[in-house]
């Protein structure tokens, strides 16, 4: 049988296993105990649903063997084994969940995140081995096959006489060198002890012969060695394990083994539930943006066991979409093992469950948000984002859920808070909760109209978010009272004296304005004096329901619709250029007309809007200088 060679993309992941200069080599083991526990679990489950299948669940094991003559190290399992076409495809190529974010990152990241973020399973056998040997027989076969390779240059498959269903693993464990001491591998006390640290919940027990010396009988000082065949871990899931007695290691230790992450989870929500209907669960928050969060390969769910036994890999009905960040499982001793995926969704029980894992979630992050701050701001930067889609989404149906979770950025605080912290200080006779938008917090600090309500000591809310307008205009108010935008006209900070001022002026000067408006084409619905202007001469202010803000956001859109916000231009009743703009018009118009189309860009450009004319703007301007 000739070599095989490996996919492409496959061949360049082994590389990377065999010249790894990755510390963590130790893993492999780790790995390859999951995947045979993987292996025993799925036969186990068949066993329970298939009644050709029959299984002794007494004797489902993984056994670990050292041949330190041979430097090899045997991982050996009676799961559900391969067939040749799985061998074929299972090690042949590096697993498809992998292999796309593998090939899009491997560019840019190192080999360090590589090895860990993909949890590269069966290749990191490499990293230790300099031929690896895996003979299976499946479950569905009668025909045993051995795969084999000594790395790059490919492996081949034959067939092999292997007689019980399973795997076996064999490592050829590679020479040491100045910087490695391979020989560890093959000694039973590291063995014994990375098994303990990594793989002691496996529900399997590992079996290992292990070597005692003990006294021989009847003398007084002369021993014997004896070999003993051990189980190694205690076999306990973590879950069901009293969590006082769990270590922060452990806890962490089974998520980044488990769900395959490089970086230890930012929370761990470990919780038990007795009643009508109980259950175990053991929820993680990761601690960064899962590389493919936001692609449609990424899948929420929790894993869904039946007493230990699981039945599902990914159960998305156990969480709501605001929550589709956290990774983890579910066990229940009621379920049925039989359940299909479609009946799962309308089973009352996991309804239920469902419900109380999503206001344990709830709980969590308000008690994170109470009592460890640093830790909330930490999460909400990563997931704050998918928070506020909850609360805009499905028209607001979950708003009242999420809203005391929502943060944003305070003019006066300088860091992310609450809505509930901002109405605890608002502002005797404040009645609206006052926010501005636009793309960075430095740009919205700059806004003419932020700048004014700034200056009156009111604290605003930055909006930097595309999502976050919508969710103001979804949430409508908070404890009762409603949001301003201070970039629209339901801002109202003008004294009464102030108004009847502005609006004597906008009057008198009516004529004055129309033919503003006319030089801009009509493209503003007003111009008006205004004293709301602190500083800046000018401010294109949004009247309607449609910010300028949501303009920018609904036509970055790939349907964006060419939506238009309603604008007026307002001008500060107390700057000296109201005086200049007046002896144009009476003295000329052509220059009023012009200064108005000056006026206008700059309103725009300060909103973050683009000129409509730059050409004939700068020209202008230039005009204006040399005059
Ligand atoms: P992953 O476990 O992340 O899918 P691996 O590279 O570790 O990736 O394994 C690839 C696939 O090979 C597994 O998904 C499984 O189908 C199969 N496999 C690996 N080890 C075993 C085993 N001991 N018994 C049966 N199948 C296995």
């Amino acid at each position: 049988m000739g070599t095989k060679q490996f996919k492409a993309e496959s061949k360049r992941l082994l590389d990377l296993m065999i010249n790894s200069i990755y510390t963590n080599k130790e893993i492999f083991l780790r790995e390859l105990i999951s995947n045979a526990s993987d292996a025993i679990d799925k036969l186990y489950y068949r066993s329970l649903t298939d009644k050709n299948v029959k299984v002794d669940p007494s004797k489902l094991e993984i056994e670990i063997e050292i041949d330190k003559e041979n430097r090899n190290l045997i991982i050996k399992d009676n799961g559900c084994g391969m067939t040749e076409k799985e061998l074929e495809t299972n090690l042949g190529t590096i697993a498809k969940s992998g292999s796309l974010a593998f090939k899009e990152q491997n560019e840019k990241k190192e080999d360090i995140d590589i090895i860990g973020q993909f949890g590269v399973g069966f290749y990191s056998a490499f990293m230790v081995s300099d031929k690896v040997t895996v003979e299976s027989k499946s479950i569905d076969s009668d025909q045993a096959n051995k795969w084999e390779s000594k790395g790059a240059e490919g492996y081949t498959i034959e067939p092999s006489d292997k007689s019980e269903v399973g795997t076996t693993i064999t490592l050829h464990i590679k020479e040491d060198t100045e910087d490695e001491k391979y020989s560890e591998y093959l000694d039973q006390y590291k063995i014994q002890e990375l098994v303990k640290r990594y793989s002691d919940y496996i529900r399997y027990p590992i079996k290992m012969d292990i070597e005692h010396s003990r006294k021989k009988e009847g003398t007084e000082n002369e021993y014997e060695k004896v070999v003993e065949t051990e189980t190694i871990n205690s076999m306990v899931p973590i879950w069901k394990r009293d969590k006082n007695k769990v270590t922060k290691e452990e806890y962490n230790n089974f998520y980044t083994e488990k769900f395959s992450d490089y970086a230890e989870p930012l929370k761990v929500i470990h919780t038990s539930v007795e009643g009508q209907f109980s259950y175990k669960a053991l929820l993680y928050i990761p601690s960064h943006l899962p590389y493919d969060y936001y692609s449609k390969d990424y899948e929420k769910g929790l894993q869904l066991y039946s007493n230990g036994v699981l039945i599902m890999d990914k159960c998305s009905d156990l969480l709501p979409d605001y929550f589709r960040f956290v990774k983890g499982l579910v066990d229940s001793p009621d379920l049925s093992l039989n359940i299909s995926r479609e009946m799962l969704q309308h089973d009352r029980q996991l309804k239920v469950i469902a419900k109380n894992i999503e206001n344990k979630i709830k709980s969590e992050l308000q008690n994170m948000l109470k009592n460890d701050r640093e830790t909330y701001e930490k999460f909400f930067n990563i997931f704050g984002i998918q928070l506020k889609y909850g609360t805009y989404s499905d028209y607001g149906i979950n708003k009242d859920k999420l809203k005391d979770l929502l943060m944003f950025y305070s003019s006066t605080e300088k860091k992310l808070v609450t809505l509930g912290e901002y109405v605890s200080r608002m502002k005797e006779g404040q009645d609206k909760i006052y926010y501005a938008c636009g793309e960075s917090v430095d740009k919205i600090d700059m806004l003419p109209q932020v700048d004014s309500i700034k200056g009156k000591d009111y604290e605003i809310l930055y909006l930097t978010a595309d999502v976050d307008e919508f969710v103001m205009q979804i949430l409508q108010d908070y404890e009762g009272k409603k949001f301003a935008n201070v970039c629209a006209n339901d801002v109202d900070i003008e004294t009464a004296e102030e108004k009847e001022e502005t609006k004597k002026e906008n009057e008198e000067n009516k004529a004055m304005f129309d033919i503003m408006k006319e030089a801009i084409d009509g493209k503003v619905q007003d111009i008006r004096f205004t004293h709301k202007l602190k500083n800046h001469p000018v401010c294109l202010t949004s009247e309607g329901a449609l910010s300028v803000e949501m303009e920018k956001v609904l036509n970055s859109m790939p349907n964006g619709q060419g939506v238009k916000a309603q604008t007026v231009l307002e001008i500060n009743i107390d700057h000296p250029i109201v005086e200049k703009l007046k002896s144009l018009y009476e003295n000329n118009k052509e220059d009023l007309k012009e200064y108005t189309k000056i006026l206008y860009a700059q309103a725009r450009l300060i909103e973050g809007l683009p000129i409509e004319n730059p050409t004939e703007i700068s020209n202008l301007v230039c005009k204006m200088i040399s005059k």
